[in-house]
């Protein structure tokens, strides 16, 4: 993976296709933002001397139909390079089709085998990803996620790692102010929950720090006042955060978050830093966090969650638990991602889950 970091990397685009001689772009993007940003305009730009289809008809969490009708491009097509610009969605559906590009005959029950055991396809297009949210860090990772009759299922190889990563903070210019923040927030929360994981090694702990800095230096200022300096923070911020979970995977705050998100509809950086405080103080018994109060300006892990809880509030994002949750507490704790729970470093059964999310906080 060749990475180009800061902003006006965009124009590495151009040098990057006439270097390896691509001559035809399938382009990946979402529907109207990609327009109405101004993004178009840079991109197009960068695309002048090769042809180009540009495909935009898949959901904000797209579908495996939606893979499909992607596919047959890529077949009529037959690009030479793969380029995902936006935010998870346009990247994820990216490295499906660069996955998928030489699957024959694809059905619901071939696809889903190959999710589960990812082994090979025998061709891979060349894959270039452009985020423009500064959030999902999914320019960075190993993971790709998709509906198949309205389950969430992730496809989980290195194979999707892109050839090229171009991390521009121009691309996030136009972004509104609650996208901004709760992509913001996702970003913080993954790379503090990547920073405490089961699985960090120094690698991922050095990319998480550098997330955690970059993101507390821009993440008032993007919101309230984004200049193109924070802009770049932020997206260099989200970029490390996406690296250090690429080694790690997400935690607790994660696996809880997704029934937020699921059942009541809250973004997923919003649901995910509404879980996140409650699992400071229990960590921290089980993990070293002083690199993390360094960097909040806190010397213990009340004072951190303080911190924490204090950011979003700043930026407008913090909602207590208790006024979203109605009577479905249990539900809640139930519908947890095991295998993210796995991964935190805090072990806790049932019983503790319902007595840490009664607390107030
Ligand atoms: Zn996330």
């Amino acid at each position: 993976m060749i990475s180009y970091l800061g902003n006006n990397s965009y124009q590495k685009i151009s040098e990057i296709i006439q270097e390896y001689h691509y001559k035809k772009v399938l382009l990946i993007t979402n529907k109207t933002s990609f327009f109405k940003s101004g993004i178009a305009n840079y991109v197009f730009q960068t695309l002048i001397s090769c042809q180009y289809v540009q495909f935009n008809q898949f959901s904000v969490n797209p579908k495996f139909e939606e893979v499909l009708e992607g596919l047959k491009i890529v077949q009529d097509f037959n690009p030479d390079l793969i380029i995902g610009v936006g935010g998870g969605s346009a990247m994820d559906m990216a490295k499906f089709l660069m996955y998928f590009a030489g699957a024959k005959n694809l059905t619901k029950e071939s696809f889903l085998k190959e999710l589960a055991n990812p082994i090979k396809q025998d061709q891979y297009l060349p894959l270039m990803l452009i985020p423009t949210t500064s959030g999902s860090g999914s320019e960075a990772t190993r993971f790709a996620v998709i509906y198949v009759d309205g389950i969430k299922q992730s496809l989980d190889t290195i194979r999707i790692l892109p050839d090229f990563c171009i991390v521009d903070g121009l691309m996030a210019e136009k972004l509104p102010k609650d996208v901004t923040a709760y992509t913001a927030v996702d970003a913080l929360s993954q790379a503090i929950e990547s920073y405490w994981a089961v699985s960090a090694t120094t690698e991922s702990k050095d990319y998480a720090l550098m997330a955690i800095k970059l993101i507390l230096n821009s993440i008032i200022p993007v919101v309230k006042n984004p200049t193109l300096f924070y802009r770049e923070q932020m997206a260099l911020g989200a970029y490390y955060a996406g690296a250090a979970i690429n080694i790690t995977r997400t935690t607790a705050p994660h696996a809880f978050s997704y029934y937020l998100t699921t059942k009541y509809h809250i973004p997923h950086g919003q649901a995910v830093g509404l879980v996140l405080p409650y699992f400071i103080e229990p960590n921290s018994k089980v993990r070293d966090l002083s690199e993390i109060y360094k960097l909040f300006g806190v010397t213990n892990a009340l004072e951190l969650k303080t911190a924490f809880i204090k950011t979003l509030d700043e930026i407008g994002m913090y909602q207590k638990l208790s006024d979203i949750l109605k009577d479905d507490l249990v539900d809640f704790i139930h519908a947890v991602n095991i295998d993210r729970l796995n991964n935190n470093p805090a072990k806790m059964n049932f019983e503790d889950f319902q007595s840490l999310f009664s607390l107030s906080s």
